[in-house]
């Protein structure tokens, strides 16, 4: 499927120009969420397109999977190298369609980049195992091949570093694949593939399907024979949904599902540097993010201490369209987003919360919403309850360590976690107590292409990064050779 582009808004990025496709079938809008401006029309693709994509990559399949691993680097280094000189322009597409501050979109597009070279390089290292047999006269050895055309969805809140971490290890580990960015934020995605155009990967081996609603592709590339795998990253809702279809063909997934990460402050924190960490955790993205701090723990005798510096830095963010100079909270992605956040704050503070700072909406027409702190939180709040995805920190109170443990696991998701504590006997205890994929510790930042991103019970399957990220793309084979 060759893809089309905005053509306002990549004729202001003339070295991304594209040649345009006539496309005669329906179309949907992208918004820039900060203005409502238009910023592109682009094709609406049906499951037909969504199947030519895929015979398209089921066509590349075995000649990719059978390339030299050194050749399958060199490419993913060269499209590395071609996302760092345009990261520029990669990153005002982003806010553009996003909304995201501009600086942050740049570190956006250099961390995608990472991930690119991270795989760029794990591409050689794809091991096999021998093992010694039980008899003399036969050999036994493990070697690990691609799983097949690889089917990846992904959401519009790091529309440029899920692209790069689920394409890069797919591509690394020698699958071709098809790609369905989300509606919201579809540009950046273009422009990446058609820098890996630019990079020379082979005819068919990355495709992309635009669509205005995911449902009907999700089903075509859950329901096609020739899609070995899918790889999404989104809400719960919709990972649950996808898993239910490839059950039929026991179809692979790796899934980055939705989280709802505790940040806890013990008596014995660093209290300036979990304010810090608190500020990253919960307002990097606008609270737009899995890994978002979505309930503030802090231990008695820190409480008002805490609260108060939190809430002072809070007032510091600025909030603003994402192109503006020292903006640090862009808008909310859409208008649903807005409401659901103005609904948890309402249910709280009519169940007894304390608005310490912001609470509502700045303007009337856009979705800017004031960074928000609320204390006196309880469990029966629906910030306590639910990912909130904006800018809402919510902070509870606590007692002793074991409840707020057994609290903090007290959920159906497992991604991420946080904690502040010095001593060193309870940061162990405490980071092998919480049932979470990843424990960040004196950190409200941990995402890394070196390290494994992913989730536990309801947060997902598999993960992302580092090498383990490449085994989700790869099948494991026995072989077992006798007659010696
Ligand atoms: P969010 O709440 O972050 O928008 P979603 O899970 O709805 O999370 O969306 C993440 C991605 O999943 C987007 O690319 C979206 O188009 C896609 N999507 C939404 N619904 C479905 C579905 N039923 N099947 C497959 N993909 C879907």
């Amino acid at each position: 499927t060759k893809h089309l582009h905005a053509p306002d808004l990549f004729a202001r990025l003339d070295h991304l120009a594209c040649p345009l496709e006539p496309w005669t079938g329906p179309t949907f809008d992208v918004l820039n969420p900060s203005t409502g401006e238009l910023l592109a029309t682009l094709p609406d693709m049906s499951t037909d397109e969504a199947r030519a994509a895929i015979d398209a990559a089921q066509s590349a399949q075995a000649l990719w999977a059978s390339k030299p691993a050194k050749d399958r680097s060199a490419l993913l280094r060269r499209w590395h190298d071609l996302i760092v000189e345009h990261a520029d322009d990669l990153a005002s597409i982003l806010t553009a369609e996003m909304g995201k501050p501009l600086a942050e979109a740049k570190g956006e597009v250099l961390h995608a980049a990472s991930y690119v070279e991270w795989y760029a390089e794990e591409a050689k290292r794809v091991y096999g195992e021998t093992f010694p047999a039980p008899a003399n006269d036969r050999r036994m050895l493990v070697i690990k091949q691609p799983v097949g055309v690889v089917g990846t969805i992904t959401p519009w809140n790091f529309p440029a570093s899920m692209v790069a971490r689920k394409i890069s290890p797919a591509l690394a580990a020698g699958c071709a694949i098809v790609l369905k960015p989300a509606e919201q934020t579809p540009l950046v995605a273009g422009a990446m593939f058609l820098l890996a155009e630019k990079a020379g990967f082979p005819e068919g081996v990355l495709n992309l399907v635009y669509a205005a609603e995911g449902a009907p592709i999700g089903r075509e590339l859950c329901s096609n024979p020739k899609v070995r795998k899918i790889s999404f990253t989104g809400s719960t809702e919709v990972g649950r949904l996808l898993m239910r279809q490839c059950s039929d063909q026991i179809k692979k997934v790796s899934l980055e599902l939705g989280g709802n990460a505790p940040f806890i402050v013990f008596d014995d924190a660093d209290v300036d540097a979990a304010v810090d960490g608190a500020i990253q955790a919960k307002f990097r993205n606008a609270g737009q993010t899995c890994v978002s701090a979505n309930r503030i723990y802090v231990q008695a005798a820190v409480h008002d201490a805490f609260a108060k510096k939190f809430v002072a830095q809070v007032r510091e963010l600025t909030v603003g369209d994402g192109f503006s100079a020292g903006v640090t909270i862009g808008p909310m992605i859409d208008s649903h987003a807005i409401e659901k956040i103005e609904a948890h704050v309402a249910d709280a503070l009519a169940k007894g919360a304390e608005l310490r700072c912001g609470g509502k909406r700045i303007g009337t027409t856009g979705t800017f919403f004031k960074p928000t702190v609320l204390t006196g939180i309880s469990h029966d709040m629906r910030v306590a309850e639910e990912e909130t995805f904006g800018p809402i920190a919510p902070i509870i109170r606590f007692d002793s360590a074991e409840q707020v443990v057994a609290e903090a696991n007290d959920t159906i998701y497992g991604l991420a976690a946080y904690f502040y504590a010095e001593n060193l006997k309870r940061v162990w205890h405490v980071a092998e107590a919480l049932e979470y994929g990843m424990v960040g510790i004196n950190t409200g930042r941990m995402s890394s292409e070196a390290a494994p991103f992913g989730g536990i019970k309801q947060s997902g399957i598999g993960r992302e990064g580092s090498r383990h990220g490449l085994e989700d793309y790869l099948e494991m084979k026995y072989l077992c050779m006798g007659n010696i």
